[in-house]
């Protein structure tokens, strides 16, 4: 699926970096063109993709400091400029646009569901965004962040593949030391998936098409991507379970959204090389993939590559209803009722100029 990346704040261009590195390190040619653009002018500096500042006017470079109704704010105002950056990036070849963010932030949070509103009012080609969900020891904030960020993006994307940022992280570890293995573990499910309608080598009948992707992602707002791998024997026939056990562990220890399967579609590409695909295991992992979430037809294909090992790539669509997804909405729906109650007890400070006779200046 030939895509423009767009990242959005610090987590959406650290990770719209990574996967554009992927992506060109493996040839697959999938990333067409990707952007960083941000409000804190800093974070832009470390990045080595194209960069647009947004709200210079309103922070002045500083950043929106978490607050992403500033940031829904800065990029409202300057929507247009990032609109003009994408000029002659996306063209007749694109497929899709992918929106990139932390939804637990202030830029990315804020901004992408705007960028997602504009993209699609510019743009007949679908509009994707990649969202993180923060994980559960971070605060109160960036859970009502993420809250109101899903709850917008949903509406305004065509879908949501969320990754929570707890999925990949070792125990014990925090979430900022785990960022770069989480992002490498976002980079190479997201690149292969994007990368699974382009293959080249062995134009099969069984190979999988961009427009299967697409047409899983239809089928709802939020979905997940699952990946694992082992090394395959050199026939097809000696790796039967090797498909179906790569199968298991992409949906239940792979997947960018721990526990959540109860899916209204699904998507499962198997790669490797074309010889090493075992038919019959391909067979018996979707009849698998459809008890295991409920999906009434789950799609597929090949994906051609030169590799002693085989991986399954599964994509879970229509996610919304999940038990995963209610968990993370409830999370978020507390935070903000806690934080509303701390709001109406602290006194009001404008008490003070209750029933007075000065004006306000504006
Ligand atoms: P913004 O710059 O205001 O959009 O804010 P951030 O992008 O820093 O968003 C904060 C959220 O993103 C928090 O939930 C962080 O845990 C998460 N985050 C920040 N950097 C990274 C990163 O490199 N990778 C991942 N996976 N998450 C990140």
């Amino acid at each position: 699926m030939k895509s423009v990346l767009i990242g959005v704040g610090q987590a959406g261009g650290k990770l719209a970096e990574a996967l554009a590195d992927f992506d060109s390190r493996s040839s697959f040619g999938a990333v067409l063109d990707a952007i960083a653009v941000n409000s804190a002018e800093a974070d832009l500096r470390d990045r080595s993709l194209d960069s647009v500042l947004v709200g210079q006017s309103r922070v002045n470079g500083h950043g929106v400091g978490g607050d992403n109704e500033l940031g829904t704010e800065v990029m409202q105002a300057d929507a247009d400029e990032v609109l003009g950056a994408l000029d002659g990036r996306v063209t007749a070849r694109t497929e899709a646009i992918v929106l990139v963010a932390g939804l637990g932030g202030g830029t990315g949070s804020g901004g992408a569901p705007v960028l997602a509103k504009e993209l699609k009012r510019v743009y007949d080609r679908p509009v994707y965004a990649l969202g993180v969900l923060p994980g559960r020891d971070e605060g109160a904030m960036y859970q009502v962040n993420a809250g109101r960020s899903l709850k917008t993006l949903s509406r305004e994307a065509d879908a949501v593949l969320l990754v929570d940022n707890d999925a990949w992280r070792s125990t014990g570890e925090s979430v900022a030391a785990g960022y770069e293995e989480i992002n490498e573990a976002i980079a190479r499910r997201v690149g292969l998936l994007l990368a699974s309608g382009e293959a080249v080598e062995g134009v099969g009948e069984s190979v999988v098409d961009s427009s299967e992707i697409l047409k899983t992602l239809e089928n709802g707002t939020i979905a997940a991507v699952g990946y694992a791998s082992a090394a395959a024997a050199p026939e097809a026939g000696e790796n039967v379970s090797t498909v179906t056990s790569v199968t298991r562990q992409a949906v239940h220890t792979g997947t960018s959204l721990p526990d959540a399967v109860d899916a209204s579609a699904a998507l499962l590409v198997v790669a490797g090389r074309p010889e090493a695909i075992s038919r019959k295991g391909v067979e018996r992992a979707r009849k698998w993939v459809e008890t295991e979430t409920g999906c009434m037809r789950v799609r597929g294909g090949d994906f051609p590559l030169d590799s002693d090992r085989l991986a399954a790539l599964v994509v879970l669509a229509g996610l919304e209803n999940s038990d995963r997804v209610q968990q993370f909405l409830d999370r978020a729906r507390e935070a903000t009722a806690e934080a509303e109650s701390v709001e109406a007890e602290r006194p009001d400070s404008t008490d003070v100029w209750q029933n007075d006779e000065i004006d306000d200046l504006l």
